[in-house]
């Protein structure tokens, strides 16, 4: 259960290992594979297959699903889609997460759009830290590079979100070459104005995206934003993800850098990920599934799923097709996985 104003939460004993020695603590889940947006790094225009509603896991299955997984030792979750405000029903399913014995952490990775209007709810869900996508500052290239003119509606989510105390506001900046790369001096500077995290994304090229220009990888935006000043390394704590964190002297923000490709962190990945159709991923760029709804549909008991997890856990891969060179296209849809 999420509590707030303290830090003294007794979390869950871990028993979500793989043959690694790798612990896993964090659940991901797509809750939605529909977005109201249609981000050129993640669908391509106008292409993408929706699934059938019948495929894709009621509230009541992903909360059975997530209440096993924080029996297991998960301690944080993260609510994510497609664009997981656009399902119906999301505010309440995260109050119900949120109170899931055991359950430290809660949070969402959003578009923004449909912010404003949730926020209220999401708040009373005890989420305080919310991730929101913004790889433009700039009006018009929003609606190039997401298909939807809501450029007003995105930033003023965020201003509200930062006047309501949410904190942090982590500011997700998939970096493309030639499209947003001159905005990246824009983006570093904004941590002087506000304490946002601004997270730059390396680009990971995964299904039907068109994208195949050259990739800005993390020290060469490093280096650029690095005319602004020096950036300092900040402590890690509990919560970090993946991004190397740090902050320009005197800034109220941070900047992250997020990695996946040019210094990937599978070595210490504990991430799991429950797609909106409910198949189980170990690794955010294996094609590998293991599926748990037809099990769970077919009536399977608390102590099979248990079994069904823990095997797939234990078969985690080592490393991301990327990192080992071995890619070929990499299959699948972000939007259904959830990033
Ligand atoms: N719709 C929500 C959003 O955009 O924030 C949540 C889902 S989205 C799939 C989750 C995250 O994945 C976003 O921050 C998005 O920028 C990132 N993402 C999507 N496709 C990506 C790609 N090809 N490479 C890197 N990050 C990607
Ligand atoms: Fe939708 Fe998020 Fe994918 Fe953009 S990144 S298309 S907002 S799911």
């Amino acid at each position: 259960m999420i509590e707030s104003g303290t830090d003294i939460i007794k979390l869950p004993e871990i028993k979500l290992f793989d043959k690694y020695k790798r612990r896993l603590d964090y659940l991901r889940i797509s809750v939605t594979d529909r977005c109201n947006m249609q981000c050129i790094y993640c669908m391509t225009h106008g292409k993408i297959q929706k699934l059938p509603g019948s495929e894709i896991l009621s509230y009541e299955e992903m909360l059975r699903i997530a209440g096993i997984f924080v029996q297991l030792g998960i301690s944080k979750i993260r609510v994510t889609g497609g664009e997981p405000l656009v399902r119906k029903g999301v505010c309440d399913f995260l109050i119900k997460v949120s109170k899931l014995e055991g359950l430290s952490d809660l949070s969402i990775t959003t578009n923004g759009i449909l912010l404003k209007e949730k926020i209220g709810k999401i708040k009373s869900a005890g989420i305080k830290r919310l991730n929101i996508s913004m790889d433009t500052l700039k009006k018009d290239k929003f609606k190039n590079i997401t298909g939807v003119d809501a450029f007003d509606e995105v930033w003023s989510s965020i201003m509200i979100a930062h006047d309501m105390g949410f904190y942090p506001i982590k500011l997700n900046v998939v970096v493309l070459f030639g499209i947003n790369d001159d905005e990246l001096l824009d983006f570093a500077r904004l941590t002087f104005s506000y304490p946002f995290h601004v997270r730059f994304i390396e680009y990971m090229p995964i299904g039907t995206s068109p994208l195949t220009s050259r990739q800005l990888f993390a020290p060469e935006i490093k280096r650029i934003i690095s005319s602004i000043g020096p950036l300092n390394p900040v402590k890690r704590n509990r919560f970090d993800g993946p991004a190397q964190r740090f902050k320009f002297e005197n800034a109220k923000g941070e900047i992250g850098f997020i990695r996946p490709i040019s210094e990937h962190f599978c070595s210490s990945c504990n991430r799991l990920r429950l797609t909106a159709s409910g198949n189980l991923k170990t690794c955010l760029l294996s094609s590998a599934e293991t599926d748990l709804k037809t099990p769970l549909r077919n009536g399977c008991s608390d102590k099979e799923l248990t079994e069904i997890i823990l095997k797939t856990v234990y078969d985690k891969p080592f490393e991301h097709p990327l990192a080992s060179n071995c890619a070929g296209v990499i299959r699948g849809q972000m939007s259904k996985i959830g990033g």
